[in-house]
């Protein structure tokens, strides 16, 4: 991916329960927030140092998906947003790559 690719707008519905993105490529990714929680990329959720390149795209299309909840974002420099959930949970750096290569167009 190029450096250059990075967010114009970051958009939370916490009532259609998601997140979208429009690129500066003007691609636009919408994802579900229970996918997004699920595939959080801090260390803890990621189960260690040796999984953090392992994520589940999958989670993001599953129809039993509870009802998940973003109380604040925060960019961080210019390369990632920070999420902190409703359950206080905010140790994850989305970065830019990592959510377009979550992107669930991506997984279909
Ligand atoms: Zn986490």
């Amino acid at each position: 991916m190029k450096d250059s690719i990075f967010p114009t707008s970051i958009e939370v519905s916490n009532g259609d329960q998601v997140l979208e993105i429009t690129w500066s490529d003007k691609k636009k990714s919408v994802y579900p927030l229970y996918g997004l929680r699920v595939n959080c990329p801090c260390v803890m959720c990621r189960g260690g140092h040796s999984n953090m390149a392992k994520f589940e795209p999958e989670a993001f299309f599953d129809p039993d998906a509870s009802d998940i909840h973003i109380r604040n974002i925060e960019q961080v420099g210019n390369h990632a947003i920070k999420i902190t959930w409703a359950d206080g949970h905010n140790s994850g750096m989305y970065r830019w790559e990592t959510l377009r290569y979550l992107d669930p167009d991506n997984h279909k």
